[in-house]
């Protein structure tokens, strides 16, 4: 038999995946950490599941993320799944989180107070505690989901008082930057922001993620601190939206 597209396309996964893993640990130890204190997300949105199982059963994912509910509901069955960790990373609307709360493990895009409220409503009824990430709007874009720079630290404290969530860092998705310094500047705002927090003795916060970092700018994420970078085209080449 030839070689098909298909195997090419499998072979790239598992290169790029080499290539980032190498790329990932250079700037961990630029910034003065061990390599592995850096997760490695897969974002698999678009990703049809013979990839994704691909990327999970031969190049050792064992995180990856989706953007939509019910993408995510319709891939997951056909997913392998085992020992693999599944985040939300996309914008949630209050009235899909009873569907999604059964099946993540994580829910980083927590954006208002009011979506906070509903994932611990419903994670209380099923008798489970949701892990989640708030998310921040840095440059205050008007396009962009995210807490707003300056409410954010207002609604800490009623965010605390919730009783089945348990917020472990913060998540960003920073301006599109015409410079490395400008979009490190995004960044190192971030991580301010996170050990403020986490010097802080909020109930229910337990500070050890700040999820930073896409295909474009992950290494400079690194470098200010982030700890689990969300990669998707660099992994499973450019999105096709249908
Ligand atoms: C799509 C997406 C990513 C990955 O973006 P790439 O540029 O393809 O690496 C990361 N985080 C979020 C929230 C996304 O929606």
């Amino acid at each position: 038999m030839t070689t098909s597209l298909f195997d090419d396309r499998f072979n790239a996964i598992s290169e790029n995946l080499k290539r980032i893993r190498d790329d990932i640990n250079e700037s961990a130890v630029k910034s003065g950490r061990r390599p592995d204190d850096v997760r490695l997300m897969a974002v698999t949105k678009t990703v049809s599941v013979e990839y994704i199982n691909h990327a999970i059963t031969e190049c050792g994912i064992d995180l990856i993320g989706e953007n939509k509910v019910q993408e995510f509901l319709s891939k997951k069955d056909d997913l392998k799944l085992n020992g693999v960790e599944k985040h939300l990373i996309g914008h949630l609307q209050t009235n899909k989180v009873k569907k999604i709360v059964p099946y993540v493990d994580m829910i980083q895009s927590v954006d208002s107070y009011k979506l906070a409220k509903v994932i611990s409503d419903e994670s209380i009824k099923i008798g489970k505690t949701m892990d989640v990430l708030l998310e921040v709007n840095i440059g205050g874009e008007e396009s962009k989901t995210g807490f707003d720079k300056s409410q954010f630290f207002d609604s800490l404290y009623e965010i605390s008082d919730l009783p089945a969530i348990n917020v472990k860092g913060l998540m960003t998705i920073p301006p599109i930057c015409d410079s490395a310094a400008e979009v490190e500047n995004y960044f190192a705002m971030m991580n301010d922001f996170y050990n403020e927090i986490k010097s802080k003795d909020y109930k229910n916060f337990a500070f050890d993620i700040l999820s930073m970092g896409m295909s474009g700018d992950f290494k400079e994420a690194i470098l200010h601190g982030s700890n689990l970078v969300r990669i998707g085209s660099s992994i499973f080449g450019a999105r096709i939206y249908k």
